[in-house]
Formats: structure tokens, sequence, C-alpha cells
């Protein structure tokens, strides 16, 4: 291994938002380790089609599997400069059927998308700091949601987990810095297998959205590659809905 490629993990990256960072990631220059819950046949295929690219297994609903990635990915690549944390998923539940959103699902979102990233950020710190310089800060990104900055979303504890994360995305800019960045993306509806049965709510973001349709996975890769590249950015959370949240 060189000394030079800049080394990033974006976690839930074998489909939708995570994967097509990946591949931006890796088209600027970066060795990225691909991963996510199931150890897939279609994760092993991305990993071998992209260059520099290692695939990684971890459910990171388990304590211990989110350690064992981050000691494999920094004892495979010997550094680390970026984490992303984008693995999530969501349940639909009408917001005013409250018995349905049990406290099993209350926890269980929480864990993924709040606690499981406070850990790997825990986790990689010393490694983050080790690799962070002046001149390439390291970086943490958050991939949360639209839902968690306006009262709307999926469910009520989905929306929650994603504002607790933008709260949490704040707290370790402030305690985090200078050395490491941290910042979020709050993605609107987005073109993804997470989304791809929503049609009724598609149709309301091409009716009712200033820019007339959801977002493709490229239209969050532009904002996660210039937050990620940036050497000054922090603590910031950029709303990429395409003007939804204005209404
Ligand atoms: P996706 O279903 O295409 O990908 C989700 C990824 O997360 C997969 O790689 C999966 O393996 C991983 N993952 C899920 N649970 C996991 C677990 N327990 N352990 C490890 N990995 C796990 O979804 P997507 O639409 O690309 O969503 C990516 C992120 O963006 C999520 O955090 C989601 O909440 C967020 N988001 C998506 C949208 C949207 O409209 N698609 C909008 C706002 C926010």
């Amino acid at each position: 291994m060189t000394d030079n490629p800049r080394v990033a993990l974006v976690t839930g990256s074998t489909s939708g938002i995570g994967l097509a960072i990946a591949q931006r990631l890796t088209q600027a220059g970066y060795w990225v380790a691909l991963h996510s819950r199931a150890s897939s046949v279609a994760g092993l295929q991305e990993a071998a089609a992209m260059e520099n690219t290692k695939y990684f297994q971890a459910d990171l609903l388990d304590e211990g599997a989110r350690k064992d990635l981050i000691d494999s990915v920094y004892t495979h690549y010997g550094r680390l400069d970026v984490l992303v944390n984008n693995a999530g998923e969501s349940s639909v539940i009408p917001h005013d059927d409250l018995l349905a959103a049990t406290p099993d699902i209350w926890h269980r979102l929480y864990e993924l998308h709040v606690v499981a990233p406070w850990q790997l950020v825990a986790l990689s710190e010393p490694y983050l700091r080790a690799a962070s310089s002046a001149d390439h800060p390291a970086s943490v990104l958050n991939i949360s949601s639209h839902a968690g900055v306006r009262p709307k979303g999926a469910s009520i504890p989905y929306a929650a987990s994603k504002a607790a994360l933008i709260h949490v995305t704040r707290l370790l800019a402030k305690t985090l810095g200078p050395d490491i960045r941290v910042n979020a993306i709050a993605p609107g509806l987005v073109d993804t297998p997470l989304t791809e049965d929503w049609a009724a709510i598609r149709e309301q973001w091409i009716r009712d959205a200033p820019m007339r349709r959801s977002a493709s996975p490229k239209d969050i890769t532009d904002v996660a590659l210039m937050l990620t590249e940036s050497a000054y950015l922090t603590g910031e959370v950029i709303v990429v809905d395409g003007g939804m949240n204005l209404l």
C-alpha cells in the first residue's frame, strides 16, 4: 500500500445513496471500504466492479460487529480519513397510529440511526485524528433525513431518530474539531431500493416540490463530496430535498 490514497468507510454502501457516495469517492481518488448488513452477493459484486474498494459485512444493530468493522477496516488499510454513516432503514407507520409505533421499533431505529453512528465515530476517532492534517481534516458525514428537520416522514420513530442524528452531528462538530469535521445531509425523497414502492409520495414530490421531482442518488453525492472535501465546513446540515422543506 502506498502512503497516499485517503481511505473512506461508507456504511450501507451496496445500494442506493451509500453506493452512489462510494462510487463518487473512488472517482475522487479515495480507497473505499464498502459495507452492508448482509454478506450479499451484490456487495461482493460491487466491490469487484469498483477499483480500490474492499467489502466488509457487519450488522450495525450488533455492538460487537461495529467494533469488528472498524478494526477490520483499519487493519486492512492502515488509515481512515472519512467515515460516512449512511446505513439505515425505514418503517412506514401512519403518524396517528400511535400503538403501531411499538417500543421495539423505537429502540431499533434509535439504535441503528443514532447509537451505531455514535459508536462508529467513537471507535474511529483515534484513526481519524491520526490521518488528519490542516489541509485535509478528517471527516464524518452523517446521512440524516429531511424528516429529521421537518415534522414529516415515514414514521415518527424514524423522523425522531434522524432528528437526533442531526443534533449529535452538531455536538460532535463542536467536540471533535479541528482534527475531525462532522456534517450531515438531510435528503428528501431519493429514488433508491428503500423507496421503490413509494409511488404516492413520489407523486407528491413531482407535484409540490419546487424542483418538481424526487432526487437521484447523484443529487446527494454532489453534496457529499463537497462536504467530504471541504477543509473548513463543520457542524453543517444540508437539506437536499428539492425545496420540499419550504412547504
Ligand atoms: P437502501 O435500502 O438502498 O440502503 C440501505 C443500506 O443500509 C444497505 O446497504 C443496508 O445493508 C444498510 N443497512 C440497513 N440496516 C443495516 C444494519 N442493521 N446493519 C448494517 N447495515 C444496514 O437505502 P437508501 O435509500 O440508500 O438509504 C440510505 C440512508 O439514507 C438511510 O440512512 C436512509 O434513512 C437515508 N435516507 C434515505 C432517503 C430516501 O428517500 N431513499 C431519504 C432520506 C434519508
